[in-house]
């Protein structure tokens, strides 16, 4: 068996002009879900779109960081998936006032999706807008990569709390008419994938499950890891923002103000000293150090 588990798996159909990808998610994607309560309808989301922005992240070709960030005035108040070129991801969602399970485009009611590709210091970030449609999230990002970026996608996503992943399928280029029926037949193929297919990881047995009547070349395995992007910059950052009487405020109670990252669950605790040497004049910065 040839399977690999957090890793994406990058394919080319031989005989077509399709290229594709495999993700499957455990350790990131449970090291994700720590600390956090998410009911069934969101968590489901939250695996796709963390199967969805590895997939979209293997593709890059430069250094940079893909954030998807959904947001509305619906149950679903905000999500955001982050994943940089070397497969880093971290992920998180809120839905404060969901009580019962909620179906996607119950969640999602009114949602914005934004996805962001941010090359790093030297260019501007470019922002796509994603028309959140259908009855999937995969649904609206085949909609996005048809309408906006013009490449014809097929991506299915599956999750469950011990392992998410999905496939994606993209049309190259050197597009011909005499590919209609294999598109179509494709992307139903790829639509077969199940949970189960990918609990134990993904691979060449999978591809060669999907597509058996096709000749796929697969490429080798890319690990992709849970990693927090916080710092004690960051999180002396949030202090600020918040402001020196409210920060002062709440330092008053316990004698030092927690900031809790919201993606990995990590604490950092400044005391009253901390909390007068960063409303100094004189400011002292702290390292942007990534634990
Ligand atoms: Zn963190």
């Amino acid at each position: 068996m040839q399977t690999h588990s957090d890793a994406v798996v990058p394919f080319v159909f031989e005989s077509l002009p399709v290229r594709g990808a495999l993700i499957q998610l455990q350790k990131s994607w449970q090291r994700m879900q720590l600390g956090h309560t998410y009911q069934m309808s969101v968590l489901e989301t939250l695996g796709h779109a963390a199967a969805a922005t590895g997939l979209i992240a293997q593709s890059l070709k430069f250094d940079g960081i893909i954030t998807m960030q959904l947001s509305g005035d619906g149950p679903l108040a905000m999500l955001v998936m982050q994943c940089t070129s070397e497969l880093e991801l971290r992920g998180m969602a809120s839905a404060p006032d969901l009580t019962d399970h909620a179906s996607f485009a119950e969640l999602v009611a009114q949602a914005r999706c934004a996805i962001t590709v941010d090359a790093g210091a030297m260019e501007r970030p470019y922002q796509g807008i994603v028309e959140v449609t259908g009855a999937s999230l995969a649904d609206s990002l085949e909609n996005y990569y048809a309408k906006s970026a013009q490449i014809p996608s097929h991506i299915h996503l599956v999750c469950e709390p011990s392992s998410c992943g999905g496939i994606l399928l993209q049309q190259m280029p050197e597009k011909d008419s005499a590919l209609e029926d294999d598109w179509r037949r494709l992307g139903m193929l790829a639509a077969t994938l199940r949970p189960d297919d990918i609990a134990a990881g993904v691979g060449i047995d999978l591809l060669g499950k999907l597509f058996a009547a096709d000749d796929v070349r697969v490429f080798g395995p890319r690990p992709v890891t849970f990693k927090c992007r916080c710092s004690k910059k960051r999180a002396e950052d949030v202090l600020r923002m918040l402001g020196e009487k409210e920060t002062n405020a709440a330092c008053a109670e316990k004698d030092r103000v927690d900031v809790t990252c919201e993606y990995c669950g990590r604490t950092r605790s400044f005391d009253t000293v901390d909390v007068s040497r960063l409303f100094s004049e004189h400011v002292v910065e702290g390292t942007d150090r990534v634990h």
